[in-house]
């Protein structure tokens, strides 16, 4: 078998399109442009690149971007500063803090000083929980854009066996959370994990957030999985690869994600998605606004209540 490739550029372009109608739309009906703050502290080459992406992103569906640079040495008091100022700021409806954060600054108090309402990356604690409880407004990015994957692939998830590998507060945990809420069979491992094989050779649907080159062999790997490679990792001979051994696992699954070009592109998607979101719901816009997420399932099933 050679897997099928789930491309994850090509299900970006179609839902930026569609955003780009939905900020139009609001625009024309509110004369105004939704716009998103990203904070960036330090010179962390990879977190810039992240943060060009994203506002790349940002200008593809027509928001306004504004970046606020700080250097390595301020002060937590004076990023608090900026975020409050931008939590009161009528034109933001987004803020993001780019992370990793230095080490002077507590992340806790720095991602609860967001206004939960334009916490876009979903990390304040009241999205977080809002996320446990199956309702949250704003999903973190990239356990968000792998759902899309799935569901854009028409891979069911009720009912599979799903293993996430990684369990970090950004990716793992909150892409367990998620496909929980789908019902899911979920394992969730770590580097703790006594026989990670064990665990992936379960799966259904395999997803993979350690950091990792080549973590996951074929062998790891059930004939027929949908294999996911969050993974983002350069090689000293400066190549971009996931998690996962690809040539050897893309013989045994039935889909599988690339890096470059899978969860990569769709994780700033959803960015550009959470932000159009929040404008709409702050604006009091009616049209057809994205459900709180789980809100469906909730209704349709009473398992899914419980969970
Ligand atoms: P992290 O370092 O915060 O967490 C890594 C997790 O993997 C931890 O839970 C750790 O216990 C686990 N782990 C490490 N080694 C392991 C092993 N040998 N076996 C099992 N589990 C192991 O990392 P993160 O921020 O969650 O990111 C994980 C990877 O995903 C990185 O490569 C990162 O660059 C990538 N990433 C990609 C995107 C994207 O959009 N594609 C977004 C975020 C992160």
């Amino acid at each position: 078998m050679t897997a099928k490739l789930i491309d994850g550029r090509a299900l970006a372009r179609r839902v930026r399109s569609e955003y780009r109608m939905r900020v139009e739309r609001l625009v024309a009906r509110h004369g105004r442009v939704p716009g998103l703050a990203v904070i960036l502290v330090g010179d962390d080459p990879a977190s810039h690149v992240y943060v060009s992406h994203k506002t790349r992103a940002c200008a593809e569906v027509g928001l306004q971007s504004h970046v606020h640079r700080f250097g390595t040495e301020v002060s937590q008091a004076e990023v608090l500063a900026c975020i409050a100022a931008l939590n009161s700021d009528l034109s933001i409806d987004g803020i993001l803090i780019q992370l990793p954060l230095p080490k002077h600054f507590e992340l806790p108090l720095v991602l609860g000083s967001i206004a939960r309402d334009k916490d876009v990356d979903g990390f304040h604690l009241y999205n977080v929980g809002a996320l446990v409880a199956g309702d949250a407004v704003f999903p973190p990015c990239t356990p968000y854009g792998v759902q899309k994957l799935l569901e854009a692939e028409g891979i069911p998830v009720a009912g599979q066996n799903v293993t996430v590998v990684g369990a970090s507060n950004i990716v793992g945990k909150p892409m367990a959370l998620m496909m929980i809420r789908q019902q899911a069979t979920v394992a969730l491992c770590h580097a703790r994990t006594r026989d990670l094989a064990e665990f992936t050779t379960l799966a259904d649907i395999l997803i993979v957030a350690a950091g990792f080159p080549n973590l996951i062999r074929s062998p790891m790997v059930r004939p027929g999985a949908v294999v996911i490679d969050v993974g983002i990792n350069r090689l000293p001979s400066g190549q971009l690869v996931g998690d996962v051994d690809f040539e050897g696992v893309r013989q045994v699954a039935s889909h599988i994600t690339p890096v470059p070009g899978g969860v990569g592109p769709m994780t700033v998607t959803m960015l550009v998605c959470n932000t159009v979101g929040s404008a709409e719901r702050r604006w009091g816009n009616e049209l057809g606004v994205e459900k709180t997420y789980g809100a469906d399932e909730s209704r349709a099933n009473s398992e899914g209540e419980k969970t």
